[in-house]
């Protein structure tokens, strides 16, 4: 099923209408036609089917048929990682972590990371590809933060879960209760040095519940998506 992304802004009076990279992938990469019938998302839980009614050199217009609003999956997962220094493995870390379920992607500098910058462009379009080939109707956020103390400040999370490879395995287990019970879970993952002690102190402080995800020392990506797959 070809599924398309518009924006609550691109959808009005019953109609839908497909911009930019989303209307060429309709019109040039699937050679849709006007007539052709299409599934469009809008990123805050709408779910559009419709028919094509026109298709210009910039826009493809989209007459909707059936309307429906998904709400938001719980539980609502919001995955804080390091920035690690390899943009292939971190994109690749972003795009299984939402095809996962997070909600929210907080990239955030720390005592241990090396790279300063990312590709916020190359980001939000890997997060629509993303949302799209999952099948969600919810579009995940990405953001990069100065530091982890101010992620931690800026994230609305009421349950801290740290992923920690020192942490003994016996007393790392998951409470899944609280990831049930809790609004928003924040997920904690360190970049390729990991957590520096004294973040790690800081973090148990805020109430950060130290996580094992097995014996092996997984890479920082492996982590995040294990960390994802624990509440699948
Ligand atoms: N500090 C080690 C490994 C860091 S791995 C080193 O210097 O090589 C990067 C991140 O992946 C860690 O900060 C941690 O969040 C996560 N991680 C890796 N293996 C893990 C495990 N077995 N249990 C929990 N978290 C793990």
């Amino acid at each position: 099923m070809n599924i398309f992304y518009a924006p609550p802004s691109q959808i009005n009076n019953g109609y839908a209408e497909l911009l930019d990279q989303e209307a060429i992938h309709a019109s040039k990469v699937m050679r849709a036609r006007e007539g052709d019938k299409l599934t469009i998302v809008d990123g805050e839980g709408g779910h559009y089917r419709g028919i094509i009614r026109r298709i210009t050199k910039k826009s493809v217009q989209v007459e909707i048929e059936d309307a429906q609003h998904h709400s938001r999956p719980k539980p609502h997962l919001v995955l804080g990682m390091g920035i690690i220094k390899k943009r292939d493995r971190l994109e690749f870390a972003v795009e299984k972590a939402i095809e996962l379920g997070a909600a929210q992607i907080c990239l955030f500098r720390s005592e241990h990371t090396i790279k300063e910058n990312v590709r916020m462009d190359r980001l939000e379009s890997l997060a629509i590809s993303a949302m799209k080939q999952s099948l969600q109707a919810h579009l995940s956020t990405i953001e990069v933060y100065h530091s982890l103390d101010v992620m931690l400040e800026s994230v609305f999370a009421d349950n801290i879960l740290v992923a920690h490879e020192k942490v003994d395995e016996a007393k790392g287990d998951i409470n899944y209760k609280s990831v049930r019970n809790s609004e928003r879970t924040l997920l904690l993952v360190g970049p390729e040095g990991g957590f520096s002690e004294s973040e790690i102190r800081d973090l148990t402080d805020k109430g950060g519940e130290l996580v094992s995800l097995g014996p092996n020392r997984l890479r920082a990506e492996t982590a995040a998506i294990a960390f994802m797959s624990q509440f699948l």
